[in-house]
């Protein structure tokens, strides 16, 4: 992988581009400072298929599985979804706003999807992620520092505490901090707790 992977009007070079409908502006002049990290599977804890790229591109099947018939209707984003292996699929580009938070704040700063970029590591509360997820987690965070002014990265459960539990318990931010730290200590983790830039 390039050192210093190409940006393209927000579209990040080394993920594979599929167009989400599923966006907007983000409000004139904000910075984009804050990352989510999220976790998805569908269905839940099935690892293969192509259903989350299905559900957030607006073609899910909902009759293929009963749990996405509570999905119909549904109109959610992400920018990007990095599965199992590492692969790193984007939707929207990092200029405009996806629609993964939901109801949320941070910092007593709300709407968080007006300034934030969002990851969905694909997963399961209270799963473990795998090693390449990691890895490509810290590509990633770097090559967003390096394009915007991101100060932290934090999980969905910190930006919506008790409404949402993802990525979870199964996230270890320790390991984010490790492979960070083994490739530039641009952004620094917490001890479990989110990542802040020191
Ligand atoms: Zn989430």
């Amino acid at each position: 992988m390039a050192r210093h992977p190409r940006w393209q009007e927000g579209w990040w070079g080394p993920a594979r581009r599929v167009a989400s409908p599923n966006f907007g502006p983000r409000p004139a002049g904000t910075a984009v400072t804050l990352v989510v990290v999220h976790s998805i599977s569908l269905p839940p804890g099935a690892y293969t298929g192509d259903a989350v790229e299905r559900l957030f591109t607006n073609r899910l099947d909902h009759d293929a599985h009963p749990y996405y018939a509570g999905l119909r209707g549904l109109e959610v984003s992400a920018h990007f979804f990095v599965r199992r292996d590492g692969q790193t699929l984007q939707f929207v580009s990092c200029d405009q706003r996806a629609w993964h938070a939901g109801r949320s704040v941070w910092r007593g700063r709300e709407n968080c999807n007006d300034w934030s970029i969002g990851i969905e590591l694909e997963g399961l509360e209270g799963h473990g992620f795998e090693p390449a997820q990691y890895r490509q987690l810290a590509v990633l965070l770097r090559a967003l520092a390096g394009r915007y002014p991101i100060e932290e990265a934090v999980g969905h459960e910190h930006v919506a505490p008790g409404r949402k539990a993802d990525p979870g318990p199964g996230f270890d931010w320790l390991e984010l901090r490790r492979v960070l730290r083994r490739r530039r200590p641009r952004l620094v983790a917490g001890c479990g707790k989110p990542l802040t830039k020191h």
